[in-house]
């Protein structure tokens, strides 16, 4: 959780909790080995099999495992022995090495590429950064992470302590002015998915009272989802989101637009989808009834991890928000954007600082609905 943010679209964030299960920018541990045994049957690695991915991994997981148990420390609390997708991440660099002394350097590139291409989840990728790391136990790891990002962790009195953050209504912010005049708003669950299980609801009910206290009521909470369908079966344990919940959800090409149709059926006063990473056109494909935002961005990471992003896409979306009536936002134009089929480059590492845009894109609006609510806690 953090008062400041350079997320663009918001003030602050909140986890209540950290940790996932995964979704299409975290592959299952299972479809990343399959991928890299893809890779090598394809790249003709000499004899490379179906499930040598498995077995290298196993490998260098045991011998790993064996000397942290020698270590001083340990593993650590929490840390599992097993197949998982931290585990495959943390391990990349010695499965490399160890797959280059068996096969080939080639076969130990095609493991390295294929994990660090598949992990696009950011969360993800700054626990990877900043907690536990396998090759690396000693380092110092950020207070308040869970000790592998697959392992769901509550906590609890979070959102009471950013309920008392102060109220920025009629505050200016310099550094994001797209904001100004809106209640502070807080972003609900940047650094995992809250409905990642539903054993977790009664926990979320309580965390949700913050909400709804005097100080709470001064913040707008935005809470983004990947599993909408599971977000509105917890709404409909409360009886719909307060006034000051947007129910929120990621799409990032057409495999996942039946978020959309999960979204609509979240009982809420207003809706948001963030389209980041857009990996497809889709105003031609989307159903935005019932929706009041959408926020749009190109890919960021390393070049050689990221997919192009035509800005084209962006500004069809655009349009077709305005055709709408809905507020639109342009986040970011990612590490790689195009014009005309043409690749351009930016100052800025994922396209963020809008300065660098041509003046049609510099679209960054939020729903009217924010500015009522605004109103109403003004009046109060
Ligand atoms: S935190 Fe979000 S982006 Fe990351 S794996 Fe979970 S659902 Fe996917």
């Amino acid at each position: 959780m953090s008062i400041t943010t350079n997320i663009q679209w918001c003030d602050s964030t909140t986890n209540p909790i950290m940790g996932c299960n995964g979704c299409e920018l975290l592959p299952t541990p299972e479809k990343l080995l399959a991928a890299i045994d893809r890779a090598c049957l394809l790249a003709g690695i000499s004899g490379w099999t179906k499930g040598t991915a498995k077995s290298l991994f196993g490998e260098v997981l045991a011998q790993d495992w064996a000397t942290l148990e020698e270590s001083e420390t340990g593993p650590g609390e929490g840390h599992q022995n097993g197949l998982s997708t931290t585990n495959l991440r943390h391990l990349r660099k010695r499965m490399k090495r160890r797959a280059s002394e068996l096969f080939s350097a080639k076969a130990g590139r095609l493991i390295q590429a294929t994990i660090e291409k598949s992990l696009k989840c950011y969360a993800a990728q700054l626990h990877a950064n900043r907690g536990f790391d396998l090759e690396n136990p000693q380092r110092d790891v950020n207070v308040g992470y869970a000790p592998t990002f697959e392992t769901i962790t509550l906590f609890p009195g979070r959102t009471k302590v950013a309920a008392q953050w102060s109220d920025l209504t009629g505050i200016e912010r310099d550094e994001k002015p797209w904001l100004n005049g809106l209640p502070r708003l807080i972003f609900v669950s940047d650094m995992g998915d809250a409905f990642s299980r539903k054993q977790d609801f009664e926990f979320l009910r309580s965390e949700m009272a913050a909400f709804q206290t005097p100080e709470g009521q001064r913040h707008l909470w935005l809470w983004l989802t990947k599993r909408p369908d599971v977000m509105r079966q917890f709404v409909d344990s409360i009886g719909g989101f307060p006034a000051n919940v947007c129910a929120m959800t990621t799409v990032t090409s057409s495999k996942t637009l039946s978020r959309v149709d999960a979204l609509r059926e979240v009982n809420a006063a207003v809706r948001g989808l963030s389209l980041e990473p857009l990996w497809e056109p889709l105003a031609d494909k989307i159903d935005l009834t019932g929706i009041d935002w959408v926020i749009v961005g190109g890919e960021s990471g390393a070049r050689a991890n990221v997919e192009l992003f035509p800005v084209e896409w962006a500004i069809e979306l655009r349009d077709r928000c305005r055709e709408e009536g809905l507020a639109f936002f342009l986040k970011q134009l990612g590490r790689l954007p195009s014009l005309q089929g043409r690749e351009f480059k930016l100052r800025h590492p994922h396209g963020g600082d809008w300065s660098e845009w041509t003046r049609g894109l510099r679209v960054r609006e939020m729903p009217e609905y924010f500015y009522s609510y605004a109103d109403q806690i003004v009046t109060a």
